[in-house]
């Protein structure tokens, strides 16, 4: 007898798997951090080296049976080395958080002094935010962006390097839609001696494809997600220069976590040997070619984009002129089958949960082959929608609109939709 699958051992969950696959068919996934997945990343994801315990490093592990999963680590780093050219690569955190705080783990006691970008700058809250383990545990520091252009003031962040000569600098973003200057930010750090780290989690992708600058050889410690634009599985990853490499190590195991998920780790090799592929490249500058046409449709129809546009893959979308809430019109925008996430704008006076922005993003839908003309319709839907959130019948519409759309436009790594 053949072995139960999930809809005979658990039709709950699977059905319910099932509603979240017709969910990311038919719907304009616009959240930046989001993607999807190859079926490749996929399989190697949920494969047989989950059931493995690989406590340690290659070659160094506290359990036996490695044969394998060694190799596989191995290949993750050495992937990962030649994509970005860094000198060393851990692949085990568990996540962006777990890395970020591996990084506080390896270069910083409690209390020491850091430098990072405020959350409502578009910061991460791992950067040093109130809330977060890194503001509380840490003597944390935060810039800003410039109330005039909205761009990172690094006047404020070299008088905060200067005045609390920090162990560590963090630069990199969750929401800004701007290059990140690394040789600013680098000259600051080595003025005040602090460790740079680049957090490249929401552009590693398109560092990878060549269409952002690389921090190599500017940041001496990079951190990163794995499962943003880079399109691989939910992973964490840093890199750092050689003489950082036995302490960040350290940090990550047996600092802060047990066993690394081994599936996981095949699942960055295979997408870090994806994202050296040329179709990897086309899909990073389509990934900005999208964000420019989609920000060039919204300004087009009367929205007012923080910095006036965007030059990575991320909008960031002020609702003030249109008199509607951030929360009001994402909600709005979802039952129109468009899916973004409410977020704050630099100087926001409204409340974080409550704030004036809408945060776009177009890995997800240049990831199923969508391009310049489709951004004309999305831009021309959001518009519509954002101008009468209370329109059911708009909704409905741009629903069916964007239903069909989508079906000329497969999701890679998703299952053919039942109902599709
Ligand atoms: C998403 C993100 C993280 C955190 O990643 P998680 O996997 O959600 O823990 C860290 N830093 C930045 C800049 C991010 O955008």
């Amino acid at each position: 007898m053949s072995e139960p699958n999930l809809t005979q051992t658990d039709p709950e969950i699977a059905t319910l798997i099932g509603r979240e696959v017709q969910r990311q068919h038919e719907k304009l996934r616009l959240i930046p951090s989001e993607n999807y997945a190859s079926k490749a990343v996929m399989e190697a994801t949920g494969s047989v080296l989950s059931n493995k315990y690989s406590e340690g490093y290659a070659g160094k592990r506290y359990y036996e049976g490695q044969q394998v999963v060694d190799e596989v680590e191995t290949l993750a780093i050495k992937r990962l080395k030649s994509l970005f050219g860094v000198d060393h690569a851990n692949v085990q955190p568990y996540s962006g958080s777990p890395a970020n705080l591996a990084v506080y783990f390896a270069f910083c006691q409690p209390g020491d002094a850091v430098v990072g970008m405020a959350l409502p700058s578009g910061g991460h809250l791992t950067h040093g935010w109130n809330v977060s383990i890194t503001g509380g545990y840490f003597n944390a520091h935060q810039y800003g962006v410039r109330q005039e252009d909205e761009l990172v003031d690094f006047d404020q962040v070299a008088k905060l390097a200067r005045e609390h000569r920090p162990r560590l600098i963090w630069c990199g973003a969750t929401a800004y839609p701007r290059i990140i200057d690394y040789d600013r930010f680098a000259e600051i750090a080595q003025d005040v001696g602090a460790v740079l780290v680049a957090d490249i989690a929401h552009i590693a992708g398109l560092v990878a494809a060549g269409v952002h600058p690389s921090p190599v050889g500017k940041a001496e410690v990079i951190t990163s997600t794995t499962h943003k634009s880079l399109r691989g599985p939910r992973g964490g990853m840093i890199m750092c220069d050689r003489k950082h490499r036995k302490k960040v190590d350290k940090a990550v195991f047996p600092g802060l976590q047990g066993g690394p998920h081994n599936g996981t780790t095949a699942a960055i090799a295979v997408a870090a040997h994806e994202a050296s592929q040329p179709a990897f490249k086309h899909y990073g500058s389509a990934i900005v070619e999208n964000a420019r046409a989609l920000a060039e449709a919204l300004c087009g129809h009367g929205l007012r984009l923080v910095t006036g546009g965007t030059d990575n893959h991320l909008i960031l979308a002020d609702l003030t002129p249109k008199g509607v809430p951030g929360k009001v019109a994402a909600q709005a925008l979802d039952r129109a089958g468009i899916v973004c996430n409410y977020n704050s704008i630099p100087f926001d006076p409204r409340k974080p949960f409550d704030p004036s922005g809408i945060r776009l993003g177009t890995p997800a839908l240049t990831s199923r082959g969508m391009g310049a003309d489709e951004m004309k319709h999305v831009g021309r839907w959001i518009a519509a929608v954002v101008e009468a959130p209370d329109d059911d019948r708009l909704q409905g519409r741009v629903a069916g609109e964007v239903r069909d759309l989508c079906a000329s436009f497969p999701a890679p790594g998703v299952p053919a939709s039942s109902t599709a």
